[in-house]
């Protein structure tokens, strides 16, 4: 990373006592663990640390230290705001609406928007928790076990445990490092990674059961009566999509989800050699050209339809 950057960063951090650090909404596994991993990191250092999540730490990651200090709303007043893992500033939800401009965005989306005054954004990280890895590396920062687990499961978790196409040899090196440190990654990926609900099962199976198919495109979609009905208690998609785009006779797969205020979630994957982020930030969205996300106002029927022919068309085939 940039020198003058990481720099710059060491001095900020070393100038502020209060430090609030904010993820986005819907959060996944390298948003909580880059949170609480730099949440855990800075305290180490003698900060006062304030750590917030709009909608909460899912319950797939309530094992990893230091979850417990996560609040969903904020207040006080802050010396820094950093925002981890978030490619554009509506992703962090309505919580800092009073805030202003944040002072520091760590992230890798190669979507993202350089929304804060100080940009740590590496479009070759594979998860934000490598960034901060690399930061505490490069500042001497001491990284303790509870914080070690919260990098590793963002890296596991953003990696598709090492199967992601961008995971390289460096990805393997700094997992080795933090296991080093006492990390225990078979069992952090099998709590972030593996182990599912009941209902998130069942869920899947009301989506897996109207999946649809044409040519190389595959897609399904999850109604407000599904979740209800599976119990599924998330307003994602209980990572379905990570289901669909295992299927081996297709090179995008789009997972649609109803939501409560009028909007639909939607999450892209694709094959090595399509870009579905372009698609993604055409609807408000982003992400990276293998896995992209948008949350679009409008009725599921709807949504689908334009989210299909947009993709249809990225595709060549419209
Ligand atoms: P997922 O489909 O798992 O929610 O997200 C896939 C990728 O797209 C992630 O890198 C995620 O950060 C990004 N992403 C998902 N939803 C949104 C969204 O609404 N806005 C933006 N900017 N990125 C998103
Ligand atoms: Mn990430």
């Amino acid at each position: 990373m940039n020198k003058d950057l990481v720099q710059t960063f060491g001095v900020l951090i070393n100038r502020a006592e209060r430090v609030l650090i904010i993820s986005h909404i819907r959060p996944d596994g390298d948003a909580v663990g880059s949170l609480v991993g730099l949440g855990l990191i800075l305290e180490e250092l003698g900060k006062e640390v304030n750590l917030v999540l709009e909608d909460g730490v899912p319950k797939v990651f309530h094992h990893l230290h230091g979850v417990d200090q996560v609040v969903r709303e904020v207040s006080g007043v802050y010396d820094l705001i950093i925002v981890v893992d978030c490619s554009d500033i509506d992703r962090i939800g309505e919580v800092l609406d009073e805030y202003g401009e944040p002072d520091i965005n760590i992230d890798h989306h190669p979507t993202n928007t350089h929304f804060a005054k100080l940009n740590l954004v590496r479009d070759d990280a594979v998860a934000t928790a490598e960034i901060i890895y690399d930061l505490a590396c490069s500042l001497s920062y001491p990284i303790s076990l509870p914080a070690a687990e919260a990098l590793l499961t963002g890296l596991l978790t953003d990696s598709l445990g090492f199967r992601t196409s961008n995971s390289s040899p460096r990805t393997l090196r700094i997992a080795a490092n933090l296991q080093e440190m006492g990390a225990n990654l078979p069992e952090l990926y099998k709590k972030a990674m593996l182990e599912k609900s009941l209902e998130a099962v069942k869920y899947w199976g009301r989506g897996l059961s109207r999946i649809q198919q044409e040519d190389r495109l595959v897609w399904t979609s999850l109604n407000l009566q599904d979740r209800i009905e599976a119990e599924y208690p998330g307003r994602d998609d209980a990572d379905l999509i990570n289901v669909l785009s295992r299927i081996r006779e297709t090179d995008i797969s789009i997972v649609f989800v109803e939501q409560t205020d009028g909007t639909v979630k939607v999450s892209w994957r694709a094959q090595p050699g399509f870009d579905v982020s372009q698609i993604a930030t055409k609807f408000g969205g982003g992400g990276h050209k293998p896995a992209a996300g948008a949350e679009i106002k409008g009725d599921l029927e709807r949504v689908q339809e334009e989210v299909l022919e947009a993709t249809r068309q990225s595709l060549g085939r419209a």
